[in-house]
């Protein structure tokens, strides 16, 4: 029956008594917003029951509504200062059950995450999870990678991120916002925008407004033999966005007809520039390029 960690008072309160200074290269900033922090756990469609991964729990905002939503909670945090601070100001119950019974961290960089080890005995690994946070925006896109090639069983990725990275994730063809970074992710994952939140909902205030994004498996996931080479080929489509495809393309296939002739296959013009194809047309290229 306390008001919500994530109200400006209650964190000015935390802050307080911890003495916490938010740490910048850490990227920490709080969310004071519980309308945001809401606007996540509805994106994130928490369901009783929901096992959820959180990255970066920080002092427990969004912690605390994932755990009275229902979700049963395990965070990676690195700041050995938190865990102390959510053991005392997170709820002691929930529905009934201790808070240990429904929330574990773990010090740990969640880039140097082991999921199957880290959340066996606390997780059903038998069932799916769901990965609900407010990230580091410092790592955002290694942590999205991480999480898409980590083979975790999980439904969704319900994520706040800077809103520039939400706006090339979501890129469409023919933006300037679609590039390598939208390609890689679209061919694993459907990307939802879910809310926009403005600076002034964290403490400390960011330079920058975010999104929240909601990052779902997709499907029928395109068939890409070697990943590896199929970003090495888009990357290098893209390394003069200005120019056309036919110019990017000198490198990797130095034969000005075998370029002619690739680039007809795709049925396009041979001025058409890389943010022009689609996903598809990235496949093609790459099928024909030969491997490093
Ligand atoms: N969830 C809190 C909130 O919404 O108020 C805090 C979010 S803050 C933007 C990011 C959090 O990620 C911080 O608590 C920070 O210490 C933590 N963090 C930073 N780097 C991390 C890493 N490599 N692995 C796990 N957590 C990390």
């Amino acid at each position: 029956n306390k008001i919500p960690i994530g109200s400006p008072v209650r964190t000015q309160a935390i802050v307080n008594r911890y003495f916490v200074k938010a740490k910048k290269n850490l990227g920490q900033n709080f969310l004071v917003d519980m309308d945001a922090i809401m606007g996540i756990v509805h994106a994130a469609d928490v369901e009783p029951g929901d096992q959820i991964i959180e990255i970066g729990p920080g002092i427990g905002s969004l912690t605390e509504q994932l755990l009275l939503a229902g979700g049963k909670v395990f965070a990676y945090e690195v700041d050995d200062s938190l865990p102390e601070i959510l053991k005392n100001e997170l709820p002691a119950k929930i529905d009934g059950e201790d808070l240990d019974q429904r929330f574990k961290i773990m010090l740990k960089d969640v880039l140097k995450a082991d999921f199957e080890t880290d959340l066996s005995g606390f997780f059903d690994l038998s069932k799916p999870v769901k990965v609900v946070a407010n990230l580091p925006y410092y790592i955002t896109t290694p942590i999205i990678f991480a999480l898409a090639e980590s083979g975790l069983n999980f439904t969704s990725l319900t994520l706040m991120m800077q809103k520039e990275v939400a706006e090339r994730l979501e890129a469409d063809p023919g933006s300037k916002e679609f590039g390598p970074l939208t390609i890689a992710v679209k061919t694993q994952l459907e990307v939802k925008l879910a809310l926009n939140v403005n600076h002034n909902s964290f403490m400390p205030k960011p330079k920058v407004d975010s999104s929240v994004v909601v990052l779902i498996p997709l499907k029928d996931k395109p068939k890409i033999a070697n990943r590896k080479h199929f970003n090495w080929v888009v990357k290098m489509c893209f390394s003069q966005r200005r120019k056309t495809l036919n110019n990017n393309l000198k490198t990797l296939i130095p034969d000005a007809d075998k370029r002619a002739e690739l680039i007809a296959s795709l049925g396009v013009k041979p001025t058409v520039r890389p943010e022009d194809l689609t996903i598809e047309q990235f496949i093609q290229i790459a099928k024909t390029v030969p491997e490093k």
